[in-house]
């Protein structure tokens, strides 16, 4: 058994060593992560400039690319053997509702599920600081060797996210699904001193809708979320509806 890890926190985040150390229980751990925080990078995938992969420790290895970049080239060949199995993680911050579609760490797990490999993306839900990686990093652990032991559905990822809480204060886990996180809808404008203005992404954090059985709720009320996702972004019931629409058009 042989388990690749990346994150896009880059190859020296406490939670990519928090994770190395529980799945060595499970198998043989290569790291293949970017060399540097790459957050938000989402599924990008470096084509226009060489990649350049350094071993920092045996079987540790740094890109100056993306989470996505590592695991196409650690699955295509660069390792000496095939994963059979990715997980990305531990992340530093939620992975919770449709942030997914922002995010580097899932777009890892992404990336292998892509390349038919089962996979899984582990994040803690703390905010910036004091991040608990042991109960995460415990539970990734069984969740590999479950999945190790049953596989997963054919195209099919496993999002996991947990409460930033000690292993005592976990109440469990629940299988979820996707939800919605909620942003107030703001820009930070600020002058230069050239005159011009710069731009701040930003964005009130105004909590979630409480879909009952969704990610985001199950981790407000302490429970780890274990969400399967797949990478088929059709509408089916929109496609449904839509199939009996006549568009102006000849
Ligand atoms: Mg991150």
């Amino acid at each position: 058994m042989h388990i690749l890890v990346s994150n896009d926190d880059g190859i020296h985040s406490e939670g990519i060593l928090a994770l190395e150390e529980t799945l060595k229980s499970v198998g043989e751990v290569y790291t293949v992560a970017p060399d540097r925080e790459r957050n938000a990078v989402s599924h990008a995938l470096t084509l226009h400039r060489p990649l350049r992969i350094d071993e920092i420790a045996p079987r540790r290895f740094a890109v100056n690319g993306t989470p996505t970049d590592c695991v196409n080239l650690a699955v295509k060949g660069f390792l000496p053997v095939r994963p059979d199995m990715v997980v990305s993680g531990i992340n530093k911050g939620p992975n919770l509702g449709d942030d997914i579609t922002y995010s580097g760490t899932v777009a890892a797990a992404i990336e292998g599920a892509l390349l038919g490999i089962p996979s899984l993306a582990v994040s803690v839900v703390g905010l910036r600081t004091d991040y608990r990686f042991g109960p995460a990093a415990e539970f990734a652990a069984s969740l590999a060797a479950h999945v190790a032991a049953n596989g997963l559905p054919a195209n099919t990822l496993l999002n996991v996210n947990v409460p930033n809480l000690d292993r005592s204060e976990l109440k469990g886990y629940r299988f979820t699904h996707q939800g919605k996180r909620l942003y107030g809808e703001k820009i930070e404008v600020c002058p230069n001193p050239r005159g011009k203005h710069y731009y701040w992404i930003s964005g009130d954090d105004l909590g979630f809708d409480p879909q009952e059985g969704s990610d985001c709720v199950a981790v407000n009320e302490g429970y780890i979320s274990v969400t399967p996702l797949h990478v088929d972004l059709t509408n089916y019931q929109a496609l449904q509806s839509m199939r009996g629409t006549r568009l102006p058009w000849h």
